[in-house]
């Protein structure tokens, strides 16, 4: 392993410790991850350029979340085919085009899915809009 890689591996790990008494990430989805994973992108954003914050801690918090949803993707992949009881395996995202095998949810419009990151995705641009609008 490299250097710099084990290094950013245990402060990540001292941020996980910091953090134990707010109990594991086993009970939260990774919708919910992944949302907590964008603030932390603020965060890291605001140490970076702002001053505000410790740099460090900010990117160990996203990695740190960015690890949850690998941790969760690889203890389960499920499929949640909304309205399709059948379950066609070709389904794919219409946005990003991943097959539902790939994808946490996908959810279905008519003749149109979306996966979870797509979203997520879709929901941090909104956000981002409603901001520049109340600014
Ligand atoms: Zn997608």
């Amino acid at each position: 392993m490299r250097e710099e890689v084990r290094w950013f591996a245990e402060r990540m790990e001292e941020v996980l410790r910091e953090n134990d008494h707010r109990g594991g990430w086993k009970d939260m989805s990774a919708l919910e991850l992944f949302s907590c994973f964008l603030g932390e992108v603020y965060e890291l954003d605001s140490a970076l350029w702002h001053g505000d914050g410790d740099v460090v801690k900010e990117c160990c918090d996203v990695a740190n979340y960015a690890m949850m949803i690998a941790d969760k993707v690889r203890r389960k992949k499920r499929v949640v085919d909304e309205g399709r009881e059948d379950g066609d395996q070709f389904l794919r995202c219409s946005f990003c085009g991943k097959p539902s095998a790939e994808v946490e949810y996908l959810v279905a419009g008519p003749n149109v899915y979306i996966c979870n990151t797509c979203v997520r995705v879709c929901q941090a641009i909104v956000d981002e809009e409603r901001m520049k609008k109340d600014v």
